[in-house]
């Protein structure tokens, strides 16, 4: 069993497709274990960011990510990483194909419907990045 970071980005919020893309995540059978509204400050965003931080593009990605309350969640299941990266399909929404979180609710390479952690190392990290120890709770029996 895995766990992954889930952020559902701006556009999500404002596009009010969080019901549809978590929908998708319930339809793979995947549980919530954490889930909260947070604003997103610059200073967690250059630490969740750091692979990307010295790219050109980074200040837009920074504006847009802190441009409203984003619900940020934990997801159970098994191979819950590399499935989930496969429902959102690749970074660039206009690459992704249709029947894709993105491809189907994406504008483009930034704006691109939801976060997802890429390996369990990195769900690792980015987990206890949003979420003390205490807000990760175990919702199968
Ligand atoms: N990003 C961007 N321009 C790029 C590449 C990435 O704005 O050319 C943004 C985009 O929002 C992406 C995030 O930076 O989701 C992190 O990039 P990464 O390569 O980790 O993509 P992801 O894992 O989200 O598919
Ligand atoms: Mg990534």
């Amino acid at each position: 069993m895995q766990r992954t970071l889930i952020i559902f980005k701006p556009d999500c919020m404002e596009q009010r497709h969080v019901g549809n893309v978590i929908g998708r995540f319930e339809q793979a059978g995947f549980a919530i274990v954490g889930c909260k509204l947070m604003r997103l400050a610059p200073p967690i965003l250059r630490e969740h960011y750091a692979h990307v931080a010295d790219r050109p593009f980074y200040p837009m990605l920074e504006a847009f990510m802190s441009s409203r309350p984003v619900i940020v969640m934990a997801l159970e299941g098994e191979e819950v990483i590399q499935r989930v990266r496969d429902l959102l399909g690749p970074t660039d929404s206009r690459k992704a194909a249709k029947g894709t979180i993105r491809g189907d609710f994406g504008t483009d390479v930034t704006v691109n419907v939801a976060h997802a952690s890429d390996s369990e190392a990195n769900a690792r990290v980015e987990l206890a990045r949003f979420f003390q120890p205490g807000e990760l709770l175990e919702t199968r029996n």
